[in-house]
């Protein structure tokens, strides 16, 4: 009887190892999405970008490859796109340029890498797995990230290729709401009034995936907030507070990185799957709810071990999808 019962349980954990789920879950930023502001067409140039970026995801995985190569992929595809803010189409500074961070991590390993503050390497991501596969750090800024980036062969471009007409118009609008509130420090009060964060437009991407072997990985790309200022790094860029991933589960932030910094949003998340056992669901809810009580917005995107996700935001919208096994894909919007 002993031993039926204990092939029965080999042969159901069995069942369960072997029914691993590959899922690719992705988002393109949370904010002041609003279906009355958004033209059918420009919906649907938003709807085709996020399901190009999941179906190249997607690809990886089913060809066998790893869950950072499938981050990359994804974000890659959006970073070319001038429709999010990151790589192209990337939110402008204060004094009118576009300084761009990323980072990445594997959660096998727990390995890592970012950059932060780079004008000229034309995807992010990329310089972000540079640094964490070929270099014995874990974040590089700048001048030295970009000669690193340069080193490895990445393709370099003119700060130029970053411009685009609605980022620029979209600094003329916070400059002007800035001055009008005679607030020009707005940047440095964390309690700053609504108005100077509104018309920021967050458009960050990022990505989680899970792949066959069971590992996870996590990465997130951003232009920063617009009118970003001294330098100004936000939560993209910094492991723990933006992009997180271990053996259980990876998160990706998109909001007002100050607060995603200051409560470790992403590895928080995982704290409270592990330590709390609560769901990816709950988990990051829960760190919504504390982010918003400081006085911060935005959303963050989980996935679990198990192929469980959550999308969670406490704007009016996220730019967001998934695709499961089967190559089902998923695409949301609004609320
Ligand atoms: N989290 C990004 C930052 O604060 C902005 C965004 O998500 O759009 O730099």
């Amino acid at each position: 009887m002993k031993k039926i019962l204990l092939l029965f349980l080999v042969s159901i954990s069995m069942f369960f190892y072997g029914q691993k789920k590959y899922v690719v879950v992705i988002h393109g930023g949370a904010g002041t999405i609003l279906k009355k502001e958004m033209s059918p067409e420009l919906e649907q140039k938003y709807r085709d970008k996020l399901k190009e970026a999941l179906t190249k995801s997607y690809e990886k995985i089913k060809e066998g490859k790893s869950s950072l190569e499938a981050v990359e992929a994804a974000i890659v595809v959006m970073e070319d796109s001038p429709l999010f803010n990151a790589g192209k189409g990337a939110v402008f500074t204060s004094d009118g340029r576009n300084e761009l961070d990323a980072s990445v991590m594997y959660g096998k390993d727990k390995s890592a890498g970012a950059v932060a503050g780079l004008t000229v390497v034309k995807n992010p991501i990329k310089a972000a797995l540079a640094v964490m596969q070929k270099s014995e750090h874990v974040m590089m800024i700048g001048k030295g990230a970009e000669q690193f980036s340069k080193n490895q062969g990445l393709e370099i471009v003119n700060p130029k290729y970053f411009w685009t007409q609605h980022r620029w118009d979209a600094l003329q609008k916070v400059k002007k709401a800035e001055l009008k509130a005679n607030q020009p420090n707005a940047f440095n009060n964390y309690h700053c009034p609504s108005y100077y964060w509104v018309d920021r437009k967050f458009g960050t991407v990022g990505c989680v995936a899970l792949d066959k072997e069971g590992n996870i990985a996590a990465g997130t790309s951003t232009g920063g907030m617009t009118n970003k200022k001294y330098g100004r790094v936000g939560d993209a860029p910094i492991i723990g507070a933006g992009t997180y991933a271990d053996e259980n589960i990876g998160i990706s932030g998109t909001g007002w990185g100050e607060f995603y910094i200051r409560t470790s949003a992403a590895r928080t998340v995982a704290a409270k799957y592990e330590y709390q056992n609560k769901d990816v669901k709950t988990a990051t809810e829960e760190v919504m709810l504390e982010i918003e009580k400081l006085g911060g917005d935005g959303g963050m995107i989980a996935l679990d071990k198990n192929g469980n996700v959550a999308m969670t935001f406490n704007t009016e919208g996220m730019y967001r999808g998934m695709v499961t096994e089967d190559g089902e894909i998923t695409i949301e919007i609004y609320k």
